[in-house]
Protein backbone atom coordinates (compact mmCIF):
# COMPACT_ATOMS: atom_id res chain seq x y z
CA UNK A 1 0.00 0.00 0.00
CA UNK A 2 1.37 3.43 -1.30
CA UNK A 3 0.97 6.43 1.70
CA UNK A 4 0.39 10.18 0.89
CA UNK A 5 2.47 12.53 2.42
CA UNK A 6 -0.17 12.70 5.26
CA UNK A 7 0.36 9.07 5.78
CA UNK A 8 -2.84 7.91 4.91
CA UNK A 9 -3.67 4.32 3.58
CA UNK A 10 -7.04 4.86 3.29
CA UNK A 11 -8.83 2.90 0.60
CA UNK A 12 -9.44 6.09 -0.80
CA UNK A 13 -6.18 7.37 -0.78
CA UNK A 14 -4.38 4.07 -2.03
CA UNK A 15 -6.88 4.16 -5.33
CA UNK A 16 -5.79 7.36 -6.43
CA UNK A 17 -1.85 7.30 -5.92
CA UNK A 18 -1.77 3.13 -6.67
CA UNK A 19 -3.97 2.83 -9.62
CA UNK A 20 -6.41 5.95 -10.65
CA UNK A 21 -3.53 8.37 -11.84
CA UNK A 22 -0.70 5.77 -13.21
CA UNK A 23 -3.20 4.29 -15.55
CA UNK A 24 -5.18 7.40 -16.20
CA UNK A 25 -1.04 8.40 -17.31
CA UNK A 26 -0.80 5.14 -18.86
CA UNK A 27 -3.94 6.04 -21.20
CA UNK A 28 -2.59 9.23 -21.85
CA UNK A 29 -5.35 11.20 -20.06
CA UNK A 30 -2.71 14.25 -19.34
CA UNK A 31 -1.65 14.28 -22.90
CA UNK A 32 -2.58 16.62 -25.70
CA UNK A 33 -4.79 14.82 -28.46
CA UNK A 34 -2.75 13.55 -31.36
CA UNK A 35 0.76 14.05 -28.90
CA UNK A 36 3.42 10.93 -29.53
CA UNK A 37 5.99 12.18 -26.92
CA UNK A 38 6.72 9.52 -24.11
CA UNK A 39 4.88 10.19 -21.42
CA UNK A 40 5.65 8.56 -18.15
CA UNK A 41 4.52 9.34 -14.04
CA UNK A 42 7.11 11.01 -11.51
CA UNK A 43 5.22 11.37 -8.60
CA UNK A 44 1.66 11.37 -7.22
CA UNK A 45 0.20 12.89 -3.61
CA UNK A 46 -3.31 12.95 -2.66
CA UNK A 47 -4.75 14.57 0.32
CA UNK A 48 -8.14 14.59 2.07
CA UNK A 49 -9.93 17.89 0.93
CA UNK A 50 -12.89 17.47 2.94
CA UNK A 51 -12.88 15.12 6.30
CA UNK A 52 -16.17 15.28 6.70
CA UNK A 53 -18.05 12.29 7.22
CA UNK A 54 -21.13 13.12 6.42
CA UNK A 55 -20.51 14.30 2.66
CA UNK A 56 -21.60 12.07 -0.25
CA UNK A 57 -18.64 12.42 -1.93
CA UNK A 58 -14.82 11.87 -0.51
CA UNK A 59 -12.95 14.58 -2.22
CA UNK A 60 -9.19 14.75 -2.29
CA UNK A 61 -6.74 17.45 -3.76
CA UNK A 62 -4.32 15.60 -5.71
CA UNK A 63 -0.89 16.41 -7.30
CA UNK A 64 0.46 14.41 -10.18
CA UNK A 65 4.13 15.00 -11.57
CA UNK A 66 4.40 13.60 -15.13
CA UNK A 67 7.50 13.22 -16.94
CA UNK A 68 6.65 14.34 -21.20
CA UNK A 69 9.62 12.53 -23.07
CA UNK A 70 11.58 13.52 -20.00
CA UNK A 71 10.30 17.14 -18.94
CA UNK A 72 8.08 16.74 -15.67
CA UNK A 73 4.59 18.82 -15.71
CA UNK A 74 3.13 19.40 -12.29
CA UNK A 75 -1.18 18.70 -12.65
CA UNK A 76 -3.35 20.04 -9.99
CA UNK A 77 -6.32 17.99 -9.46
CA UNK A 78 -9.56 17.38 -7.70
CA UNK A 79 -10.85 13.99 -7.70
CA UNK A 80 -13.62 13.07 -6.07
CA UNK A 81 -15.31 9.72 -5.64
CA UNK A 82 -18.48 8.91 -3.84
CA UNK A 83 -18.84 7.74 -0.25
CA UNK A 84 -19.00 3.90 -0.07
CA UNK A 85 -22.39 3.29 1.81
CA UNK A 86 -22.67 0.05 3.51
CA UNK A 87 -26.18 0.01 4.94
CA UNK A 88 -27.86 1.17 1.77
CA UNK A 89 -28.89 -0.73 -1.57
CA UNK A 90 -27.44 1.37 -3.27
CA UNK A 91 -23.80 1.09 -3.69
CA UNK A 92 -23.32 4.88 -2.95
CA UNK A 93 -25.35 8.06 -3.34
CA UNK A 94 -27.32 9.10 -6.50
CA UNK A 95 -26.78 12.38 -6.64
CA UNK A 96 -23.30 11.76 -7.71
CA UNK A 97 -24.60 10.11 -10.84
CA UNK A 98 -25.41 13.58 -12.29
CA UNK A 99 -22.54 14.87 -12.29
CA UNK A 100 -20.71 12.09 -13.70
CA UNK A 101 -23.97 12.65 -16.57
CA UNK A 102 -22.90 16.46 -16.12
CA UNK A 103 -18.97 16.03 -17.06
CA UNK A 104 -19.46 12.96 -19.83
CA UNK A 105 -22.70 13.52 -21.34
CA UNK A 106 -23.36 16.98 -20.94
CA UNK A 107 -21.11 19.03 -21.18
CA UNK A 108 -20.65 17.83 -25.30
CA UNK A 109 -23.38 19.88 -26.16
CA UNK A 110 -23.43 22.91 -23.05
CA UNK A 111 -19.79 23.30 -23.63
CA UNK A 112 -17.15 23.93 -21.35
CA UNK A 113 -16.68 27.48 -20.59
CA UNK A 114 -17.58 28.44 -17.39
CA UNK A 115 -16.85 24.75 -15.97
CA UNK A 116 -13.66 23.31 -14.43
CA UNK A 117 -11.66 21.68 -17.07
CA UNK A 118 -12.43 17.92 -16.84
CA UNK A 119 -9.67 15.12 -16.98
CA UNK A 120 -12.26 12.09 -16.64
CA UNK A 121 -15.68 10.90 -15.57
CA UNK A 122 -16.46 7.80 -15.29
CA UNK A 123 -18.45 5.21 -13.28
CA UNK A 124 -16.21 1.64 -14.08
CA UNK A 125 -13.30 2.44 -16.31
CA UNK A 126 -11.08 1.84 -13.37
CA UNK A 127 -13.24 -0.35 -11.07
CA UNK A 128 -15.16 2.21 -9.37
CA UNK A 129 -16.67 5.47 -9.92
CA UNK A 130 -14.54 8.43 -9.94
CA UNK A 131 -14.64 12.16 -11.29
CA UNK A 132 -11.17 13.78 -12.00
CA UNK A 133 -11.49 17.69 -12.22
CA UNK A 134 -8.60 20.62 -12.51
CA UNK A 135 -8.19 22.35 -9.50
CA UNK A 136 -9.04 25.69 -9.89
CA UNK A 137 -7.65 26.71 -6.60
CA UNK A 138 -4.19 26.30 -8.76
CA UNK A 139 -5.09 29.14 -11.25
CA UNK A 140 -6.37 31.51 -8.72
CA UNK A 141 -9.79 31.02 -8.34
CA UNK A 142 -11.77 31.34 -5.28
CA UNK A 143 -14.79 32.13 -3.36
CA UNK A 144 -16.28 35.39 -2.89
CA UNK A 145 -14.81 37.26 0.33
CA UNK A 146 -18.32 38.62 1.27
CA UNK A 147 -20.85 36.86 2.44
CA UNK A 148 -23.32 38.64 -0.39
CA UNK A 149 -22.19 38.81 -4.41
CA UNK A 150 -21.79 42.49 -5.10
CA UNK A 151 -23.30 43.86 -8.34
CA UNK A 152 -20.45 43.06 -10.31
CA UNK A 153 -19.87 39.51 -9.19
CA UNK A 154 -23.69 38.94 -9.62
CA UNK A 155 -23.74 40.42 -13.15
CA UNK A 156 -20.97 37.72 -13.89
CA UNK A 157 -22.99 34.57 -12.45
CA UNK A 158 -26.58 35.49 -14.00
CA UNK A 159 -24.60 36.04 -17.83
CA UNK A 160 -23.14 32.50 -17.05
CA UNK A 161 -26.43 30.84 -15.70
CA UNK A 162 -28.47 32.54 -18.41
CA UNK A 163 -25.95 30.90 -20.98
CA UNK A 164 -26.45 27.21 -19.27
CA UNK A 165 -29.89 27.97 -19.46
CA UNK A 166 -30.20 29.44 -22.92
CA UNK A 167 -28.19 26.38 -24.08
CA UNK A 168 -30.54 24.12 -22.69
CA UNK A 169 -33.55 25.64 -23.86
CA UNK A 170 -32.86 25.89 -27.20
CA UNK A 171 -30.98 21.97 -27.54
CA UNK A 172 -34.71 21.49 -25.84
CA UNK A 173 -36.90 23.29 -29.29
CA UNK A 174 -34.41 21.83 -31.69
CA UNK A 175 -33.14 18.24 -30.64
CA UNK A 176 -35.16 17.20 -27.90
CA UNK A 177 -34.41 13.12 -27.85
CA UNK A 178 -30.76 14.44 -26.67
CA UNK A 179 -32.64 17.06 -23.88
CA UNK A 180 -34.46 14.48 -22.56
CA UNK A 181 -32.12 11.41 -22.00
CA UNK A 182 -29.81 13.96 -20.03
CA UNK A 183 -32.89 15.00 -17.48
CA UNK A 184 -34.69 11.56 -17.66
CA UNK A 185 -31.28 10.46 -16.25
CA UNK A 186 -31.67 12.92 -13.27
CA UNK A 187 -32.29 11.11 -10.61
CA UNK A 188 -35.04 13.82 -8.58
CA UNK A 189 -38.32 13.12 -9.79
CA UNK A 190 -39.29 16.05 -11.26
CA UNK A 191 -42.18 16.75 -8.50
CA UNK A 192 -39.95 17.17 -5.73
CA UNK A 193 -40.14 20.90 -6.59
CA UNK A 194 -44.21 21.24 -5.34
CA UNK A 195 -43.40 18.82 -2.71
CA UNK A 196 -41.32 21.45 -0.98
CA UNK A 197 -42.83 24.46 -1.66
CA UNK A 198 -46.24 23.55 -1.65
CA UNK A 199 -47.91 25.64 1.90
CA UNK A 200 -47.82 22.12 3.38
CA UNK A 201 -44.08 21.87 3.95
CA UNK A 202 -43.43 22.31 7.61
CA UNK A 203 -40.52 24.61 7.01
CA UNK A 204 -42.08 26.95 5.40
CA UNK A 205 -45.12 27.36 6.89
CA UNK A 206 -43.30 27.30 10.63
CA UNK A 207 -41.09 30.25 9.12
CA UNK A 208 -44.15 32.13 7.71
CA UNK A 209 -46.03 32.00 10.40
CA UNK A 210 -42.88 33.15 12.39
CA UNK A 211 -42.69 35.87 10.05
CA UNK A 212 -46.71 37.05 10.47
CA UNK A 213 -46.08 37.01 14.42
CA UNK A 214 -43.12 38.92 14.62
CA UNK A 215 -43.17 42.99 14.63
CA UNK A 216 -43.35 42.62 10.81
CA UNK A 217 -47.00 42.27 11.13
CA UNK A 218 -47.53 45.70 11.37
CA UNK A 219 -46.58 45.99 8.17
CA UNK A 220 -49.79 45.46 6.50
CA UNK A 221 -48.49 45.01 3.08
CA UNK A 222 -46.13 42.46 4.12
CA UNK A 223 -49.01 40.32 5.76
CA UNK A 224 -50.90 40.81 2.05
CA UNK A 225 -47.66 39.61 0.16
CA UNK A 226 -47.63 36.45 2.06
CA UNK A 227 -51.36 35.66 1.90
CA UNK A 228 -50.59 36.49 -2.05
CA UNK A 229 -47.89 33.66 -1.81
CA UNK A 230 -49.83 31.06 -0.55
CA UNK A 231 -52.20 31.36 -3.29
CA UNK A 232 -49.84 31.42 -6.19
CA UNK A 233 -47.11 28.31 -4.90
CA UNK A 234 -50.25 25.74 -4.41
CA UNK A 235 -48.97 24.20 -8.00
CA UNK A 236 -45.91 24.19 -9.99
CA UNK A 237 -46.89 22.80 -13.53
CA UNK A 238 -44.56 21.78 -16.29
CA UNK A 239 -44.37 23.73 -19.48
CA UNK A 240 -42.36 24.73 -22.00
CA UNK A 241 -39.66 26.48 -20.17
CA UNK A 242 -38.62 23.87 -18.11
CA UNK A 243 -34.92 22.92 -18.28
CA UNK A 244 -32.21 21.59 -16.89
CA UNK A 245 -31.21 23.70 -13.59
CA UNK A 246 -28.05 23.57 -11.56
CA UNK A 247 -30.12 23.20 -8.12
CA UNK A 248 -27.92 25.22 -5.80
CA UNK A 249 -26.38 28.21 -8.08
CA UNK A 250 -25.30 29.70 -4.93
CA UNK A 251 -22.22 31.64 -3.96
CA UNK A 252 -20.29 28.43 -2.60
CA UNK A 253 -20.30 26.84 -5.95
CA UNK A 254 -19.11 29.82 -7.66
CA UNK A 255 -15.50 30.54 -7.90
CA UNK A 256 -14.06 33.62 -9.41
CA UNK A 257 -11.15 34.64 -10.59
CA UNK A 258 -9.74 38.49 -10.37
CA UNK A 259 -8.05 41.11 -12.36
CA UNK A 260 -7.31 44.27 -10.65
CA UNK A 261 -9.33 43.27 -7.69
CA UNK A 262 -12.51 42.98 -10.16
CA UNK A 263 -14.05 39.82 -11.13
CA UNK A 264 -13.42 38.77 -14.61
CA UNK A 265 -14.57 35.26 -14.59
CA UNK A 266 -16.46 32.69 -12.54
CA UNK A 267 -16.57 28.97 -13.13
CA UNK A 268 -19.11 27.04 -11.93
CA UNK A 269 -18.94 23.68 -10.10
CA UNK A 270 -21.02 20.57 -8.05
CA UNK A 271 -23.09 19.43 -10.66
CA UNK A 272 -24.94 16.94 -8.47
CA UNK A 273 -27.78 19.09 -7.50
CA UNK A 274 -29.13 19.27 -11.31
CA UNK A 275 -32.61 19.29 -11.50
CA UNK A 276 -35.78 19.37 -13.99
CA UNK A 277 -37.48 22.47 -13.45
CA UNK A 278 -38.34 26.05 -14.28
CA UNK A 279 -34.89 28.10 -14.64
CA UNK A 280 -36.41 30.41 -12.21
CA UNK A 281 -35.47 28.31 -9.34
CA UNK A 282 -31.61 28.92 -10.07
CA UNK A 283 -32.11 33.03 -10.77
CA UNK A 284 -34.21 33.12 -8.03
CA UNK A 285 -31.86 31.28 -5.97
CA UNK A 286 -28.72 33.61 -6.99
CA UNK A 287 -30.75 36.90 -7.43
CA UNK A 288 -33.12 36.69 -4.04
CA UNK A 289 -29.83 35.75 -1.72
CA UNK A 290 -27.94 38.69 -2.78
CA UNK A 291 -30.34 41.36 -3.15
CA UNK A 292 -28.75 44.99 -2.12
CA UNK A 293 -28.52 45.33 1.57
CA UNK A 294 -30.88 48.36 1.55
CA UNK A 295 -34.69 48.88 1.93
CA UNK A 296 -35.40 51.63 -0.02
CA UNK A 297 -38.15 50.18 -2.24
CA UNK A 298 -37.67 52.11 -5.12
CA UNK A 299 -34.49 50.97 -5.95
CA UNK A 300 -35.20 46.97 -4.76
CA UNK A 301 -37.37 47.57 -7.68
CA UNK A 302 -34.59 48.99 -9.92
CA UNK A 303 -31.79 46.61 -9.09
CA UNK A 304 -34.47 43.26 -9.40
CA UNK A 305 -36.08 44.40 -12.81
CA UNK A 306 -32.11 45.04 -13.94
CA UNK A 307 -30.87 41.99 -12.86
CA UNK A 308 -33.85 39.78 -14.94
CA UNK A 309 -32.85 42.51 -17.61
CA UNK A 310 -29.43 40.76 -17.94
CA UNK A 311 -30.87 37.38 -17.20
CA UNK A 312 -33.11 37.34 -20.13
CA UNK A 313 -30.73 39.07 -22.60
CA UNK A 314 -28.30 36.87 -22.07
CA UNK A 315 -30.80 33.77 -22.53
CA UNK A 316 -31.52 35.79 -26.30
CA UNK A 317 -27.62 35.70 -26.79
CA UNK A 318 -27.84 32.07 -26.89
CA UNK A 319 -31.16 31.22 -27.94
CA UNK A 320 -32.26 33.83 -30.19
CA UNK A 321 -35.77 32.28 -31.14
CA UNK A 322 -36.68 32.34 -27.39
CA UNK A 323 -40.26 34.02 -26.63
CA UNK A 324 -38.97 37.12 -24.64
CA UNK A 325 -42.43 38.08 -22.68
CA UNK A 326 -43.27 34.75 -22.15
CA UNK A 327 -39.95 33.40 -20.69
CA UNK A 328 -40.03 37.02 -18.95
CA UNK A 329 -43.40 36.29 -17.75
CA UNK A 330 -42.60 32.31 -16.87
CA UNK A 331 -39.68 34.00 -14.00
CA UNK A 332 -41.31 36.10 -12.65
CA UNK A 333 -44.61 34.24 -11.66
CA UNK A 334 -42.44 31.21 -10.42
CA UNK A 335 -39.69 33.31 -8.27
CA UNK A 336 -41.91 32.38 -5.09
CA UNK A 337 -40.83 28.73 -5.37
CA UNK A 338 -37.26 29.97 -5.66
CA UNK A 339 -38.11 31.96 -2.18
CA UNK A 340 -39.66 29.05 -0.42
CA UNK A 341 -36.45 27.25 -1.29
CA UNK A 342 -34.34 29.70 0.31
CA UNK A 343 -32.73 28.13 3.69
CA UNK A 344 -31.84 30.04 6.79
CA UNK A 345 -34.00 33.04 6.39
CA UNK A 346 -33.58 35.83 8.08
CA UNK A 347 -36.39 38.42 8.80
CA UNK A 348 -34.26 41.85 7.13
CA UNK A 349 -33.47 39.86 4.48
CA UNK A 350 -37.06 37.99 3.82
CA UNK A 351 -38.82 41.32 3.60
CA UNK A 352 -36.78 42.33 1.01
CA UNK A 353 -37.27 39.31 -0.86
CA UNK A 354 -40.78 39.49 -0.31
CA UNK A 355 -40.46 43.13 -1.70
CA UNK A 356 -38.61 41.90 -4.19
CA UNK A 357 -41.18 39.29 -5.92
CA UNK A 358 -43.73 41.80 -5.31
CA UNK A 359 -42.36 44.60 -7.35
CA UNK A 360 -41.32 42.29 -9.96
CA UNK A 361 -44.98 41.66 -10.13
CA UNK A 362 -44.84 37.65 -9.24
CA UNK A 363 -47.72 37.96 -7.63
CA UNK A 364 -50.05 39.81 -10.25
ZN1 LIG B 1 -6.94 8.62 2.95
Amino acid sequence: MSANSEGCVCDYCSFITGVLIPEMVYDRYFCETGSREFVELDSVDAKHFERNNSRVNVVHRVTAHVKFSGVTNTFHLIVKQPRQLDDSLLPFSQSFLNEEIFYSKMTHDYGTDNIPKCYLSDLGRYGRPVIVLEDLAARGYMQAVDDKLDEDHLKLCIKVLATFHGKGLKLREYNFPIFREFYAKLYEPTDWLHFRTSPNADKVRIFESTLKNSALKDEANISEIIRKMEDVTTKLELNDFWTICHGNFTRSNLLFRYENGRPCDVKVIDWSTMRYCSPSIDFGHIFLQNLPGNENLSEIKQFSENMLRIYLEAIKDKYQEVNYKSLEREIISKLPFAYGMIENHMLGETKRMLHALDLLGSFD
